[in-house]
């Protein structure tokens, strides 16, 4: 059976795009009988906030869009990206860093699809292990361990994966053992997702998901990067100034069911469209 799922990190209020995004997950499972999951991903201690989370669950309410079971928390699952990094650091596949953003960002020689692609500067060094800022993933090692990888794309076929053009990527953070590439690809396989949709900002990010999966043992999903819907001239709604969230149109009365088929039927309010989406990646 089908089962898919929406992962709004709790951030900030939802958007029209985000409303797009639950549609199109909720849409294909129900298309084929299945399940559609909502998972809160609330990791990110210093941005996460309880009234976001429950206004994205009132949003979704509002556009008709009914899901299975109780709302997933990603913080409920804290203990498991903490014994899956142990693990990698067992295998030999993790390393302590200890550099700041802004040495990374003035040593990177070139960008990736996350920023500046870090160099490299503490892995084969002897990094105390108490108390890194970081645990990284040593790339060249996994992929050499994991050897050529693809994955399915409901829309692109099927693609090679290529997860060194993110470099060593970060697995863990004091504050938080699971990064956002680790503890998706964690949460998905707890949650039994056969199909992940998603942007396709999170294209490139996928090559990283799917060789954790080969290094973790993890099942493999089918992928569905859909198109953003974006201003006429390109520029991702996120960074719309202005433009009302959700839970403002739902206050003002509006009506959501009507606004969501209105999306399903590509009448989109407010001049807007759906992008050609770059291969984008998340951020950490
Ligand atoms: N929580 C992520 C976000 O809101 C999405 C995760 C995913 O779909 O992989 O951008």
């Amino acid at each position: 059976m089908i089962v898919t799922r929406f992962a709004p990190s709790p951030n900030g209020p939802l958007h029209l795009g985000h409303a797009w995004a639950a549609i199109v997950a909720h849409d294909r499972a129900r298309r084929d009988g299945g399940r559609f999951l909502v998972r809160i991903e609330d990791i990110d201690g210093a941005r996460s906030r309880g009234e976001f989370a429950d206004a994205a669950l009132e949003d979704l309410r509002w556009l008709g869009l009914d899901w299975d079971g109780e709302a997933i928390r990603q913080s409920a699952r804290i203990a498991n990206h903490a014994a899956a990094l142990e693990r990698l650091k067992s295998d030999g596949l993790a390393y302590p860093c200890r550099c700041t953003r802004a040495e990374i960002a003035a040593a990177a020689r070139h960008d990736g699809p996350d920023g500046p692609v870090y160099p490299g500067t503490c892995r084969g060094h002897d990094i105390p292990r108490d108390a890194p800022l970081a645990w990284r993933l040593d790339m060249a090692e996994a992929i050499r361990r994991a050897g050529t990888l693809t994955w399915q794309d409901e829309i692109a076929g099927t693609v090679r994966a290529v997860p060194e053009i993110f470099g060593d990527v970060v697995l863990g953070r004091k504050d938080a053992p699971g990064s956002y590439h680790l503890a998706v690809t964690l949460d998905d396989a707890a949650d039994g997702i056969t199909h992940v949709t998603r942007g396709m900002d999170l294209f490139a990010s996928t090559h990283v998901h799917r060789l954790l999966q080969a290094l973790l043992g993890l099942p493999v999903p089918v992928w569905h990067h859909h198109r953003l819907l974006v201003e006429p001239d390109g520029r991702k709604l996120a960074k719309r100034r202005g433009s009302p969230s959700l839970a403002q149109r739902r206050l003002a009365g509006e009506d959501g069911r009507a606004l969501a088929d209105a999306l399903r039927a590509g009448d989109f309010p407010d001049d807007l469209t759906l992008g050609e989406g770059g291969h984008g990646g998340a951020g950490i």
